[in-house]
């Protein structure tokens, strides 16, 4: 039986992870920081570490011995309201990116798993609403300055251990992961999760108001969390050495996606925008000609019927928080 270290495990993507590997036959160890008590899914089936630093190297050492795949989503990370204001956090991760590389080469990983993001992209081309990024435009590098940044130095560093000793490193960029189990509140959590919670409240409490950030023209694409796990499978298995756009190339206004929530809920609101509030870059769309060349595989499933499954999870969690 294959051996797989989940590391973010009580995370979101993590989460969903674990789950599904578990499903699959794997033994799996679970390991994150946080205590287990705030992870989003817990599966009795794996080895759990909780409390877990991974920006120690000797916690990396100790969830690596017999693992032969890592899957590295541990990360300080949330929406832009975090990412904008926490830049010091994000960078830190670069501990835990090298750690876990230097153990899993110590210990004799075969495959490594880095899950990095669309942030790295240069935010000089994504100053219009519609841009598809290619993943050359990566480079010449102007990425977001603290969290995509730790992220394309970890690009890098994974890439040279990919050359430069036995650990196959496989690279995503992922593009706006959304579903159930994971931040919808708090600060950390991302536009779809936290429209959904909008919306949640505004059905539950009949306050029919919703503040945009920006002035809701600014455009993403969002990727169901089933089609980014499907999208990681089939990337270890052939296992290509630079990094792959992960993410749908179904491009949305912010104020787009307000009205398929509000359509899925039933109801209209008012919008608010608050022009003050971190808006990120003005367009982001995944290019996905290259992921569609290298694994003959893109991600097919709509918009609208991610985000309703999402957003039943997430009138569930606001409807018991106010209980
Ligand atoms: P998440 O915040 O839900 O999960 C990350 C987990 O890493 C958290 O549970 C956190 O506690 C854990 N962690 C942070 N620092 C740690 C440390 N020092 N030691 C151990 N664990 C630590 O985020 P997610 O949405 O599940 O994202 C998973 C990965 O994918 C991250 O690396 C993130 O940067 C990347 N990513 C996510 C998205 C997205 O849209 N969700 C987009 C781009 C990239």
């Amino acid at each position: 039986m294959s051996k797989a270290l989940v590391a973010g495990a009580g995370g979101f993507i993590g989460g969903h992870l674990v789950k599904k590997l578990i499903s699959e036959g794997y033994s799996v160890v679970a390991a994150d920081i946080k205590p287990i008590e705030e992870w989003y899914q817990v599966q009795p089936e794996s080895h759990n570490y909780d409390n877990c630093d991974l920006r120690d190297y000797s916690a990396c050492l100790s969830t690596t011995i017999g693992v032969d795949i890592v899957y590295n989503l541990a990360a300080d990370m949330g929406g832009m309201g975090f990412i904008a204001t926490h830049r010091v956090d994000c960078m830190q991760s670069a501990l835990v990116t090298i750690n876990m590389l230097r153990a899993s080469e110590l210990n004799g990983v075969s495959n490594l798993f880095y899950a990095s993001s669309a942030c790295v992209y240069n935010d000089k081309i994504q100053q219009v609403e519609q841009v598809s990024l290619r993943e050359e435009d990566a480079w010449p590098a102007d990425p977001e300055p603290g969290y995509g940044m730790e992220k394309l130095f970890g690009e890098e560093i994974a890439m040279f251990y990919r050359q430069e000793t036995d650990l196959k490193t496989v690279i995503a960029r992922f593009h706006n992961i959304f579903g159930p189990y994971g931040t919808y509140e708090g600060g950390r959590e991302k536009a779809p999760a936290a429209i959904c919670r909008k919306v949640a409240v505004a059905s539950i409490t009949g306050d029919k108001v919703i503040e945009i950030w920006g002035d809701g023209d600014q455009t993403r694409s969002f990727l169901y969390v089933d089609e980014c796990l499907d999208g990681i499978s089939r990337m270890m298995t052939r296992s290509y050495d630079k990094p792959l756009n992960l993410g749908s190339s179904e491009l949305v206004s912010i104020n787009q996606l307000v009205s398929i929530v509000e359509e899925i809920a039933g109801i209209t609101l008012d919008r608010v925008y608050n022009l003050d509030a971190p808006q990120g870059v003005r367009g982001r769309n995944s290019d996905n000609t290259l992921i569609e060349e290298v694994l003959g595989w893109k991600p097919s499933e709509s918009l609208k019927s991610g985000l309703e499954k999402t957003y039943s999870w997430v009138y569930d969690q606001v409807m018991n928080d106010m209980i």
